[in-house]
């Protein structure tokens, strides 16, 4: 195995008092180049000493990175692509083809941890664009681990980029800052504190799919810290007026790569006429919630056509859209909002397991 390492910690893990423990104490980084064996797997080793909560391992690469298996440090498979790749229950893309930055945040649920001490094995696969696994190529593999003591509480920060031009309409640029409460109240209900900075860019105000991975979408996460959310404000995304928002990933890396940030489009949520009511930029608000909550390991825990479900036990596996309206419309990460002619409404809520996942979240500190 090729392991050359090129950055070493750029935090130390944190002591076991968490009140005297600064956010960025708690979150350690490591990158290396490593290349795919034989087989068109790398293996990548997660060593921890006991005081981490989860880890977050990010492979980029020019060809395909899947996750195959994880194997904890007495050598037994924790997980397995097999048992979750024809699954109706959703636990992390980081299984599927299809990105060439795929992440992976460990645990994912309360059942999933904790972490023992020792040395954990990522395998991941590298497949070419006809999906077979290549041998012999090379990766960049940036393993991240936090010590988090607390899992009931997190702070995130945020950077909230405009495309090009957006910025500089006030009744937008209003609209927007009173978006961002909505989002801090419902974080606020969850444990999660928000802690936002904006920031003017020159991405197309058009957004891309964020999860189809572009170079400028990593251009732009590398003007910041490497630590933090990126969420881009644009005026539509490809060009659909009813596309509120897409996120980069479930989760998405904290790692700048190509498909780290989640975007949000204004003018979907205004509607034809271009102005926001009230009504409005609460949904917005709350679409800004619900994408970072997908970024941070959420799926929604009903699909559109009510026959996939997440993988938590406290979110009800409905199969009807009225079952699903009435159980979950109130839920953050219900796939879509519930109006009537004048109005949606609120959905605020997320359940313990659904909590539970975005605590986890390497990026909650
Ligand atoms: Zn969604």
């Amino acid at each position: 195995m090729t392991l050359l390492l090129v950055l070493a910690c750029i935090g130390k893990p944190g002591a076991g008092d968490d009140s005297g423990v600064a956010a960025d104490d708690m979150l350690s980084r490591e990158s290396w180049v490593d290349s795919s064996n034989r087989d068109g797997m790398i293996e990548i080793p997660v060593e921890l000493d006991g005081s981490a909560s989860a880890f977050m391992v990010s492979v980029e690469s020019d060809y395909y990175p899947v996750l195959e298996t994880l194997t904890g440090p007495d050598g037994r498979t924790v997980l397995t692509w097999e048992d979750w790749y024809d699954s109706d229950n959703s636990l992390t893309y980081a299984f599927f083809w299809g990105t060439k930055a795929m992440a992976f945040n460990w645990p994912v649920r309360e059942v999933d941890g904790p972490l023992a001490a020792g040395t954990w094995t990522v395998g991941v696969a590298m497949i070419d664009g006809s999906g077979f696994y290549a041998n012999n190529v090379d990766a960049e593999v940036i393993v991240h681990r936090k010590a988090d003591p607390d899992l009931a509480q997190g702070q995130v920060r945020a950077r909230i980029v405009w495309a090009q031009g957006q910025g500089q309409d006030p009744d937008v640029v209003a609209a927007a800052e009173q978006a961002v409460e909505r989002w801090r109240e419902v974080w606020a209900m969850h444990g999660l504190t928000l802690v936002e900075s904006w920031h003017d860019s020159e991405l197309s105000s058009n957004l891309g799919f964020a999860d189809s991975g572009s170079a400028k979408v990593e251009e732009n996460a590398e003007r910041f810290d490497g630590r933090e959310l990126i969420l881009v404000l644009g005026e539509s995304i490809s060009g659909a007026s009813d596309t509120y928002g897409i996120a980069g990933g479930i989760p998405g890396s904290i790692e700048p790569n190509l498909n780290s940030h989640v975007t949000v489009a204004w003018l979907a949520h205004a509607g034809t006429n271009g102005n926001f009511n009230d009504d409005e930029i609460r949904l917005m608000g709350e679409t800004m919630a619900h994408e970072c909550g997908h970024f941070m390991g959420l799926f929604h825990p009903v699909e559109w056509n009510y026959d996939a479900w997440d993988a938590l036990d406290d979110t009800e596996d409905c199969r009807t859209w009225q079952s699903c309206e009435n159980k979950l419309g109130e839920n953050l990460m219900f796939p879509y909002p519930i109006c009537d002619w004048s109005s949606c409404a609120p959905q605020p809520d997320l359940t313990g397991q659904q909590k539970g996942v975005s605590q986890r979240y390497i990026g909650a500190l």
